[in-house]
């Protein structure tokens, strides 16, 4: 079980689904040289970076937000079920740590009021769906689902040619649209006055973080505007399933600039755990005071 945070009138809580080595530090980072790898390596291992294999540390995971209206969780993971071939280590998962994860919040599936999907890559909307039946069903049966409208274009675009290639767009995104349980909206559309997504595009096409509570007392959930402690040192540094590096480094340094020495919570998606802290400045670049 990991630590709630409160901050003011809203919680948050990680919903962990799983934490692994997931690939080798230069080639998750493709402009990355084997030089600045190793100067970093003395303070990246060994939690971000594992020591013996090289491979970068990824945690995997939701944010559950409760506001006095509204229970949210942002992202949704890998899933169950899920036909993965070109991901071994998500193809076919069947594993209860998900679902424990959330019950240990004091929540079930059936009290989560909207999943907002920071963008729709296969980490991050698998379980928007479950399998029931051999039918693919909300798994949050009362949810709404917001998705930026854009980016859905985007993916159901890329899907209807070449579905093979895009199953999680199948499985997991297209049946909360054809049961009319998605909200789409623009990236930075808001949700009262507690809730409100920021457009933080490069990662994908229309990728958004989640900013939650009032000034003083407020995160900043960033999706995977970036995906490792390093970016932070280096915010131009992309990773390889950036769809626009140029732009993905500008919503980095933008936002880092913004929460550089406040008091505003960055709540990251893939760093490892803790994955939460405040930002402050490191050279040209920043690092995270873990909370
Ligand atoms: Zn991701």
């Amino acid at each position: 079980m990991t630590k709630q945070v409160e901050l003011g009138s809203i919680t948050i809580d990680r919903v962990v689904e799983q934490e692994l080595p997931f690939a080798a530090a230069l080639e998750f980072f493709p402009t990355l040289t084997p030089a600045l790898l190793e100067e970093n390596l003395s303070w990246l291992q060994p939690d971000a970076i594992e020591p013996v294999s090289g491979k970068v540390r990824l945690c995997v995971q939701s944010y559950l937000v409760r506001t006095p209206h509204h229970n949210i969780l942002v992202d949704a993971c890998v899933g169950n079920h899920k036909t993965r071939p070109t991901r071994p280590m998500w193809h076919m998962m069947a594993s209860d740590s998900y679902e424990k994860s959330l019950a240990s919040t004091g929540l079930g599936p059936g009290d989560i009021d909207f999943v907002m999907c920071t963008h729709l890559h296969t980490d991050h909307v698998g379980w928007n769906t479950r399998l029931e039946n051999g039918r693919w069903v909300p798994t949050f049966p009362k949810a709404r689902y917001l998705f930026s409208e854009h980016e859905l274009a985007h993916w159901t675009e890329k899907e209807k040619a070449d579905p093979e290639g895009h199953p999680w767009i199948t499985d997991s995104v297209l049946p909360i649209v054809a049961l009319g349980r998605a909200e789409l909206v623009r990236s930075d559309h808001a949700l009262g006055d507690l809730v409100r997504l920021v457009p933080t595009p490069g990662h994908t096409v229309d990728h958004f973080s989640v900013h939650v509570g009032r000034a003083g007392a407020d995160a900043l959930i960033g999706g995977d505007m970036i995906h490792s402690p390093l970016q932070l040192r280096y915010p131009d540094l992309g990773m390889r399933a950036d769809h626009d590096p140029a732009q993905a480094a500008q919503s980095r340094r933008r936002v880092l600039e913004g929460l550089c020495d406040t008091s505003t919570l960055l709540c990251t998606m893939h760093f490892p755990s803790p994955s939460m802290g405040r930002v402050v400045r490191w050279d040209e670049g920043f690092r995270l005071v873990p909370l």
